[in-house]
């Protein structure tokens, strides 16, 4: 189905009502001026959304994954966007956009003592480090986009930044996430659910034909990030 299709317009015209039947309850929205400026990023590229979904929580992200999951809205070209400072356009897409810094952007839970934080990943990297520094710890890797990028789109393009040598770049920083499918949030800290279980299958096989398959599997399981990301955290050095 393509954008111009009657089939692709009539069905995107009939979501709304299926999202909200589903006990959606995040925004919901297809104003122009906010199309407009979901339509672009730091890149050179423009590409006009047709739906903005702003969900309030991770379970508001799996009520939407499992509308969207379904014939005929699984037609539907989704993307989540943080952010929207990535310079290649990764945000950017026809279809829905899942706007996932509105809402879902609290510091959960934070252990200074352990060293780790749970948050959800619409959080601003400089509004969560500014609530950590009370603690004394901080989230390392520094991007120039410290201001905007959230930790979503950072654990999406592996950020990183100033420090990054002494502290380590996203990934290295990354404790665990949580998942959003239709049938429920996949938690990489704890046992895989009975339905999990044939998308983790087709992922090892694909590890088994290589690395990049095994990559295109995982980032193809990876739909939206939509439940928590568990950050560990570095100490506050004292100044000189
Ligand atoms: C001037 C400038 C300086 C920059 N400096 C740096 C730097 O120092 N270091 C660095 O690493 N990068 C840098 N970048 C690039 C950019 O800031 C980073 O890639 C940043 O991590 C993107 O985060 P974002 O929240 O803006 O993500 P977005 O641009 O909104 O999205 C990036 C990708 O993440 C995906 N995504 C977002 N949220 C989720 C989610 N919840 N679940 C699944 N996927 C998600 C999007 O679909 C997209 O594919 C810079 C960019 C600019 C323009």
């Amino acid at each position: 189905m393509t954008a111009e299709d009657p089939a692709f317009r009539q069905t995107l015209s009939r979501l709304p009502a299926a999202l909200k039947d589903a006990g959606f309850r995040g925004g919901i929205e297809r104003d122009s001026a906010l199309r407009a400026a979901m339509s672009t990023d730091n890149s050179v590229y423009r590409i006009l959304p047709d739906l903005i979904l702003a969900p309030m929580d991770a379970a508001d992200v799996v009520t939407a994954m499992s509308v969207l999951e379904t014939p005929p809205f699984d037609a539907i070209p989704l993307t989540a966007r943080g952010g929207g400072t990535g310079t290649n356009g990764q945000s950017l897409n026809r279809g829905v956009i899942l706007d996932m810094r509105r809402h879902m952007h609290r510091l959960i839970a934070v252990d200074p003592e352990g060293q780790w934080a749970d948050v959800e990943p619409g959080i601003v990297l400089d509004d969560l480090n500014a609530q950590l520094r009370p603690h004394g710890v901080f989230f390392a890797p520094e991007t120039s986009t410290s201001t905007r990028c959230v930790v979503g789109g950072m654990v999406s393009t592996d950020a990183s930044g100033k420090g990054s040598r002494i502290y380590g770049k996203t990934s290295d920083n990354l404790l665990g996430v949580e998942i959003a499918r239709g049938q429920g949030l996949l938690d990489s800290l704890a046992p895989a659910p009975d339905w999990a279980q044939p998308m983790l299958a087709a992922a090892e096989t694909a590890a088994r034909a290589g690395r990049d398959a095994f990559m295109l599997a995982v980032f193809a399981a990876m739909a939206a990030l939509g439940g928590i990301a568990a950050l560990g955290l570095d100490e506050v050095q004292s100044g000189p």
